[in-house]
This record gives structure tokens, C-alpha cells and sequence, in this order.
């Protein structure tokens, strides 16, 4: 996938950046550095972090954290004006959910190639549907947001108890540059699958 310019970028950047820093929270917290922010009329409504090692629950992802703090506070309809910065492309399960709430837009870090919902692996915010579709940007902060992932793998293979050969956990600092992947439908059904195991490991390649 080659991410297409984003209007405006010093904006939506300074959006991401907030979403890295909750990210940068996940990861000293043991838990998946995924951070999200939701922003209304140029404010932060809601933030998120990856919260599925703490609570044993597969579906605290950073999305599902942030919004359940904005629907506390918040008619639902809010989200309809509201847009969704977070670090990493949104697995298929919070792309579904964002798309049934109705957000306004996704901006992204880097690419879920195993679990995304916003064209990583599928494209569940513009198939056609009954919820109307939603735009997403990619690659804002993109190497910041795969090197937090691989920091947090480095870091869990050291605490395994057996722990793997030492090239494993060197961490590796070279980004690759955005490739195209078109998945067969097979590899989609496998990786649907996988998606609904909660796993992210695949960032370490
Ligand atoms: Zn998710």
C-alpha cells in the first residue's frame, strides 16, 4: 500500500504525536504499544491504550478503551464529527466498530499487515456495507509506531522464560519501505483468525 498524501499534515501530525506518547504509556505498562487519541472540533475527547495483557480481555484494544471513556461522556453521535489518530491501522474488529459508530476519519501510524481492517488486510471502512464508508491516512509517524512495536517484543523476549536465540532479540532498527500486499482470500480467512487470537507479533519482522 502506498499512503497517499495527507492535506494539511502538521495538523494531523500534532494529533499523532499524542497518540505516540500513549503508545510510549502502553509500552512502559507491559502491554502492546498501540495508542490512540479521538479528536472533536480540534480537542481530545478520548485516549486509549492497548489494555489486553492487564484485564485477560482480547477486545481492550486502545480503540475500544477510548471509546467507551468518550460514550460516558458523550452522545454516540459525536463520533460522526469526531476523527481517530492512532498508531497503528485498526485490526478488522475496531475498523467494524468504527465503521457502525460512524467516524468521521482514521489516520494511522503503520500498517496492521496481518490484522488491519483499513486496507492492511481488509478493507472492512469502505466494502460496500449498510454503514456509510470512512476515509483512512496512513503513515503518519510510521517508523515511530513500528519501532515502539519491536521495542515491546525485544522486551518480552528477554522475560520468556526460555529465552529465544539472542538474534531475535536484537532489535532491529531498519524500516522497510511500504510495500504492496494484495492477500489471497485463504491468507485473509487465516489471518482472521489469527486477528481474533489478539496477536501482534507480526511488527518484528
Ligand atoms: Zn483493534
Amino acid at each position: 500500500m502506498v499512503f497517499p498524501p495527507i492535506p494539511n499534515r502538521e495538523y494531523h501530525e500534532h494529533f499523532m504525536r499524542q497518540a505516540i506518547q500513549m503508545a510510549e504509556l502502553a509500552l512502559a505498562s507491559d502491554e502492546t504499544p498501540v495508542g490512540c487519541v479521538f479528536v472533536h472540533s480540534g480537542e481530545v475527547i478520548g485516549r486509549g491504550i492497548n489494555g489486553t495483557n492487564a484485564s485477560l480481555n482480547g477486545t481492550r484494544h486502545a480503540e475500544f478503551v477510548a471509546l467507551a471513556e468518550i460514550m460516558s461522556r458523550h452522545p454516540q453521535s459525536i463520533l460522526t464529527t469526531t476523527d481517530l489518530y492512532v498508531t497503528v491501522e485498526p485490526c478488522i474488529m475496531c475498523a467494524s466498530a468504527l465503521r457502525q459508530y460512524g467516524i468521521r476519519a482514521v489516520y494511522f501510524g503503520c500498517l496492521n499487515d496481518r490484522f488491519g481492517g483499513c486496507g492492511g488486510v481488509m478493507k472492512i471502512h469502505s466494502d460496500p456495507g449498510v454503514d456509510p464508508a470512512y476515509p483512512v491516512y496512513g503513515g503518519l509517524f510510521r517508523e515511530e509506531a513500528i519501532m515502539l512495536l519491536r521495542r515491546f517484543y525485544v522486551q518480552e523476549n528477554e522475560k520468556a522464560p526460555e529465552p529465544k536465540p539472542k538474534k531475535n532479540r536484537e532489535l532491529k532498527t531498519e524500516i522497510l519501505p511500504v510495500t504492496v500486499t494484495q492477500p489471497t482470500a485463504a491468507a485473509a480467512k487465516s489471518n482472521m483468525a489469527a486477528a481474533r487470537a489478539g496477536e501482534l507479533k507480526h511488527q518484528m519482522a
